[in-house]
């Protein structure tokens, strides 16, 4: 269970991203957050993992109270919580399977083998076993967001974040990433997906968080990316 009550977060004690969010989310929800540039999406997620700390209020991750975790506890946080971020960084010399074992690695998996299993277990979750010996480069873009979530499922998380999944992505592939956390969804999973993209939003309805200027202006089940459209 995700639940914020009352948070605020404001950047370098001046700038307000955030401004008195209250909302919760159950196990096995699939939420939209939407909004114009700006209205505190990358925030709201940022929180989550606790990338950025709130500034007031509370926010609870499953068990956990986020603003409670002291820094050498984060990573039993971040266990929990799979992230695909706007930007995927990779390491360009090191091929796709070698990528995600990487990741493993810096999470505490240093076995061989174990690495191995679990890097063909989220390959195949999404579709990209065939393109394991790729590297960053030789991908498409919808490909690398592709791997961004396969390393995202590394840990078996019960929660899934995205910011702008599909962004630069054409429909045809759109659609294919978000099938992908349908599927996963389907699987049990919280999927809480920060998008601009109102024909996603808008063929494929699930509920809606809006955010204007930082405060949630709509919580709706299958809402529409927009009131007036
Ligand atoms: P969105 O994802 O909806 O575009 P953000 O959460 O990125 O919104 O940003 C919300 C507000 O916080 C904006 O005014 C943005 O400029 C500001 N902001 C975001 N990150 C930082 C940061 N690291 N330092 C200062 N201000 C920031
Ligand atoms: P299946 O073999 O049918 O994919 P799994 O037990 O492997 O079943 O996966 C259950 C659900 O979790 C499916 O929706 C699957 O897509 C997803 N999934 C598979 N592998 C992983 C992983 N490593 N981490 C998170 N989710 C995964």
């Amino acid at each position: 269970m995700i639940r914020f009550e009352h948070v605020s977060k404001l950047y370098d004690g001046k700038i307000q991203a955030l401004e008195d969010v209250s909302f919760q989310v159950n196990q096995g929800e699939f939420v939209y957050i939407v909004g114009p540039s700006g209205a505190g999406k990358t925030t709201l997620l940022k929180l989550m993992d606790k990338q950025e700390n709130l500034t007031t209020g509370s926010l609870q991750m499953g068990s956990m109270l986020v603003e409670r975790i002291r820094p050498s506890q984060t990573y039993i946080l971040r266990r929990q919580i799979g992230i695909v971020l706007q930007r995927d960084l990779f390491i360009p010399y090191l091929n796709v399977a070698e990528n995600i074992s990487y990741s493993l690695a810096a999470l505490g998996v240093n076995d061989p083998q174990q690495q191995q299993i679990k890097t063909q277990k989220v390959l195949t979750a999404v579709g990209m076993t065939a393109y394991q010996k790729r590297l960053p480069a030789e991908l498409s873009v919808g490909q690398r967001k592709k791997i961004a979530i396969a390393r995202a499922l590394i840990n078996q998380p019960p929660i899934l974040l995205a910011d702008e999944p599909t962004a630069n992505l054409d429909a045809k592939s759109a659609v294919e990433i978000m099938r992908l956390f349908f599927k996963f969804n389907l699987g049990g999973m919280t999927v809480m997906i920060a998008t601009h993209d109102s024909t996603i939003v808008n063929s494929l309805r699930h509920r809606v968080l809006e955010l204007q200027k930082g405060k949630i202006v709509r919580d709706e089940d299958n809402g529409k990316y927009s009131t007036n459209s």
